[in-house]
């Protein structure tokens, strides 16, 4: 290992607190395998070069974020950097044959044709609203482009563990309010996600999808990228995806990029049928005035886009302050405010039906 180092005291308690990072393949931890090739600490800044083999691997990445956790906590004036490079011993050279999503017996994808119209809240919501009547569900966040599950369900700290089973690596799932959640979320920063985009996340994506403890589930909701695109291809191949639900809000729906969406689960190559629309921000209405609705975005366009389209319309969710605080706050509404459980367990029972009979 190569130290360079202004600041000698540093160094030995930075070797330190990298020796207590495990490696979950070869259980031995990063300094004793030899993964770290490099410390430098200089002025405000302290930079750790990590050698791996597989650098994008989700191992790999949260033995990178464990490393930084640690130096932050006992650096919190530094800046840390913690660097990985390809290189270094592989430890299972065999490739893994097996998936873990032998136990989940439906998957629905959730789709938009834009970000920002609420994919996620409505995800969150419904995995909530499904687990209220008594579904196993499962959430997989594979909205690389801005992953917010881990903020919906209040897990952002996870980082998941990664253990052994019958000689596989399996990933353990965050588990908050019984449902199972794995996101991309877990494994790259907010300011990462650039650098992921395409096909450096399909990898971690597939490794993700198969190597996950799910167990034994009723629906797995996976929460795509907006748009369309290569990315949702991978995805999509990777997984038997029973049925698709498009979220719009009013504004977006007469936009080209919906009906791309519809479009893209259509192609003959896909043929993923499309349980219907969910239109999103509906209206609003304010607690002094129970029985106005304002449609501030004008009315009934998703009904009558997924009338031309063809597709069932699954309903409309208004805009509702505890929708917005839940999504804040870690707590999805669905769960604590009967108005917003019972619009999702209207479109739930829907959803419910389209993925059991396949459409
Ligand atoms: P997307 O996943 O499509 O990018 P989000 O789910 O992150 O969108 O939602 C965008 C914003 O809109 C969030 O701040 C969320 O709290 C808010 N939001 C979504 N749906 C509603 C709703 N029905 N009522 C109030 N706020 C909502």
């Amino acid at each position: 290992m190569q130290t360079i180092n202004e600041h000698p005291d540093m160094e030995e308690k930075i070797r330190r607190l990298l020796g207590s990072v495990i490696h979950p393949e070869t259980g031995r931890d990063i300094v004793t395998d030899g993964s770290v090739e490099h410390i430098e600490t200089a002025a405000d800044k302290i930079t750790v070069v990590l050698h791996m083999a597989r650098p994008r691997d989700p191992f790999t990445l949260k033995i990178k974020k464990q490393a930084e956790n640690l130096l932050h906590a006992s650096f919190p004036d530094q800046t840390i950097l913690v660097v990985v490079k390809e290189g270094g011993p592989t430890p299972h050279p065999e490739p893994k044959t097996t998936t873990t999503t032998g136990g989940i017996a439906h998957v629905v994808a959730i789709a938009s044709g834009k970000g920002g119209v609420g994919k996620s809240t409505v995800t969150a919501n419904l995995a909530i609203a499904l687990r209220n009547m008594g579904y196993r569900i499962g959430v997989l966040d594979a909205d690389i482009y801005g992953p917010s599950q881990p903020r919906m369900f209040g897990a952002e700290g996870y980082v998941p563990d990664a253990v052994q089973e019958e000689g596989e690596d399996r990933i353990v799932p965050a588990q908050p309010m019984d449902v199972k959640l794995m996101s991309i979320g877990f494994f790259i920063k907010p300011d990462d996600a650039l650098l992921w985009r395409g096909a450096m996340a399909v990898n971690a994506l597939k490794q993700m999808i198969h190597q996950t403890k799910w167990g034994t589930l009723d629906f797995l909701l996976v929460d795509l990228p907006p748009g369309t695109g290569d990315i949702h291809l991978s995805i999509i191949s990777e997984l038997k995806i029973d049925t698709a639900v498009i979220i719009s809000t009013p504004q977006q729906v007469a936009v080209a990029d919906v009906r791309r969406g519809v479009e893209m689960f259509r192609n003959p190559n896909v043929a993923i049928p499309v349980a219907g629309i969910i239109e999103n921000m509906a209206w609003f209405t304010p607690e002094e005035l129970p029985d106005n609705r304002y449609y501030l975005f004008g009315r009934g366009g998703a009904r009558r886009f997924a009338e031309q389209c063809g597709v069932d319309f699954l309903g409309e969710i208004p805009i509702i302050e505890s929708i917005m605080e839940g999504a804040e706050e870690g707590h999805p509404a669905a769960g604590i405010d009967p108005r917003v459980e019972e619009y999702y367990r209207t479109i739930g029972a829907q959803v419910v039906e389209k993925a059991v009979k396949k459409g």
